[in-house]
Formats: structure tokens, sequence, C-alpha cells
């Protein structure tokens, strides 16, 4: 049967996510925090009274509207909404995807993108980022962008997986140099020191893409796309009906208005990825790179199998060794409470010397 599966599509291997149950948890970027008692009740209390026999409100407006109070969206600006911002990223590509349009973006960052840009069939390219700081390198990419004239461009920023934020001067340069849209992708926004919301109204390619998930509602799937009414007037025609479940729906919007419960705890990432970083940075035979997002990359001598003892003792970390050349023997860590990432550094330490 699967000559009728596409090509392309058989030589793809699935997005692998791994057995976690008994482990702490530091792979997936994701908040360690839950909600106390008391949130929670206010929260179920909410969900009592939800119709699951209805349909969802297709345009889900409340959670705009509560999106609009407190992510600085600039009023003159329209939101799109999303299982997560992996459905957006899917959604931009089927848009803007047309005989040999190309999607670029720079590499190593999300896999997303030339995963997509593959199920879609637009032609992909990846340009390397700078050898050692993992900053844009501006020669190829302005070269790259001329050559190919992208109908997409996505820069994550920070930037996964290296955690770094690349120079706000040079993604101006990507956005004047570039004819088509230029996607920053604002994921970790929350634990960075600059964000592109504000210079929407400057550059009418620009779309900022942002998501719940690392904020610490990975399991409600909520992304959304800021930009121009008439931009995402275009988009919001392939946009499925009921894409935003009422569950999610209605949790979003008693989490936004609860939004300090999440700030606070955004805040004491911050303060732990600091730490974190400080104690690796301590480690002999570690090179840690600087971080703005909710995780850190490091690089050790034989990855693999460090991360392999971490996670028979439970600790569960990502290994990005294999994947891209200059992430040899890198490893990424998300932050994760303060008892977590001091077992962590306990157990990284044993294993290292083993
Ligand atoms: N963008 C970046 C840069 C990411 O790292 C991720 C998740 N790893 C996403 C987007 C997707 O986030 P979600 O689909 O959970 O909204």
């Amino acid at each position: 049967m699967n000559k009728w599966i596409r090509q392309e599509i058989q030589q793809l291997s699935a997005y692998k996510v791994p057995e976690s149950s008994n482990s702490i948890k530091l792979d997936a970027m994701e908040n360690p925090y839950k909600w106390d008692m008391e949130h929670t009740e206010a929260w179920l209390k909410i969900l009592r009274n939800v119709s699951l026999n209805r349909y969802p409100e297709s345009s889900a407006n409340e959670v705009k509207q509560q999106l609009r109070s407190v992510m600085q969206i600039p009023d003159n600006m329209e939101i799109i909404l999303g299982n997560g911002s992996d459905e957006l990223i899917q959604t931009l590509a089927l848009a803007v995807n047309d005989e040999g349009r190309v999607l670029l973006a720079p590499e190593p960052s999300f896999v997303m993108y030339r995963m997509i840009a593959n199920f879609v069939r637009m032609k992909y390219v990846g340009v390397p980022l700078q050898v050692g700081d993992f900053e844009l390198d501006m020669f190829a990419m302005l070269e790259e962008i001329e050559i190919h004239q992208p109908a997409l461009t996505f820069l994550a920023h920070p930037n996964n997986p290296t955690g770094n934020a690349f120079f706000v001067d040079d993604i101006e340069s990507v956005l004047e140099t570039a004819t088509g849209l230029v996607v920053i992708d604002e994921a970790y926004a929350s634990f960075a020191e600059h964000s592109f919301m504000d210079s929407l109204y400057k550059y009418p390619n620009l779309l900022v893409m942002r998501t719940l998930s690392k904020l610490g509602l990975a399991g409600i799937r909520l992304g959304f796309l800021v930009g121009s009414p008439e931009l995402l007037g275009q988009i919001e025609k392939l946009r499925l009906p009921y894409n935003i479940n009422t569950l999610t729906q209605l949790s979003a919007v008693f989490a936004m208005q609860n939004y300090e419960v999440l700030e606070q705890q955004t805040k004491q990432i911050k303060i732990d990825r600091e730490i974190l970083t400080t104690r690796l940075e301590e480690m002999k035979g570690i090179h840690v790179w600087p971080s703005q997002a909710n995780f850190i990359l490091f690089q050790t001598k034989n990855a693999e199998k460090v991360f392999e003892r971490l996670k028979a003792r439970n600790v569960l970390i990502k290994c990005l060794h294999g994947n891209y050349p200059t992430l040899e023997n890198c490893l990424r860590v998300t932050v994760g409470t303060s008892e977590e990432n001091k077992i962590f550094l306990q157990v990284l330490e044993q294993v290292i010397e083993d």
C-alpha cells in the first residue's frame, strides 16, 4: 500500500518523542511548574459548565482579546490562532507555496521549518549559522535571499536549539532585503530581552509568531501569529474551522486572566537559567553557550554516552549530536525547578567523570 504515500514522505523520519514516564523531564522546553490547588479549583469550576456537545467558538474572539491584553499586541494588528505554532508554520507554507517557491531558514534551527517545507513540497534552503557563536552569517543570508527570493523566511528569536537571540540589526537587514514574508518565531519571548512585536508597523512583510507552550501551557496547544490585517486576512482562509478546541479556549482565557502566575514562574526560570549556566561553566570539559530561552546548549566529550548515562539515571535531556555538523557533541537541557536542576547537575558530574 505504501506506493500511494508520496516518496518524500516515505523518506522522512517521524518526529520522535521519547518515553519519559519516570524521568526528570528536561528535554522539551516545558515550564516545570503546575498551578497550585486554588488556581486548579478555579479552572475546574469553569470547565464544569462546558458544552462539549457543541462545536467550539470558531473565531475564538475571547482568547484573542485576552492575548491582546497581556502580550502587547499592537491594536491595529490582526491575530490568527493555531493548534500550536507548528500548525501555523504549516498554514503559512500552504498559503505561499507555488511552483518553485522557497522556504528559507538558518541552520541549525527549529526542525519543523524544514519538515513542513517537505510536507507541502516547498523547496527548502538552509543557511548555516556562523560557527562558534551561532549568529546569523549575514553575508550568506543576504546572498541566499537575493538568489532564491524566498516566499517565506523563518527566524527563531531566540533560536532553538542554540538558545541565542540573533542581533536585532541583522534581523532588520533580513526584513529589508527579503521581498517575501519573514516570520520572527518568538516561541521563547517570555525568556528573552527583545521582541519584534513593536516593529510590525515598520515592516509590511513581518509576521510575529508566538506560542503558549513554553510559557507554561504546552498541553493546551495554542500558538498565534500577529501581522497586518491585509496579510492575515488571506492566511486566515486556510485555517481549518474549529482548530482551537473549547477546552483550550477556556483554559487559555483563564490562564491569561491569571497571567501573573505565569510571569512569576517565568521570572524564576530565568533566575534558575543563570544559576544553571554558571554551574555548567564551572564544570571541567564543558562548553556552554549563553541563552535567552528556557534551555541551555552545551558541549561535552562523548555527548551520546553522557546522554545515555543521564537517561539511565532517569534524567532526560536532548542529545543533538548527529543532527547538524556544528552541533557535534552538543546537548540541550531545559531549565527545570531548582531541585530538578540540582539533581541534573549532580548526575551530570557523576556521568561525565565515569
Ligand atoms: N518554534 C520554536 C522555535 C520551537 O522551538 C517550538 C517548539 N519546540 C515551536 C515553534 C513549536 O511550538 P508549539 O507547536 O508547541 O507552539
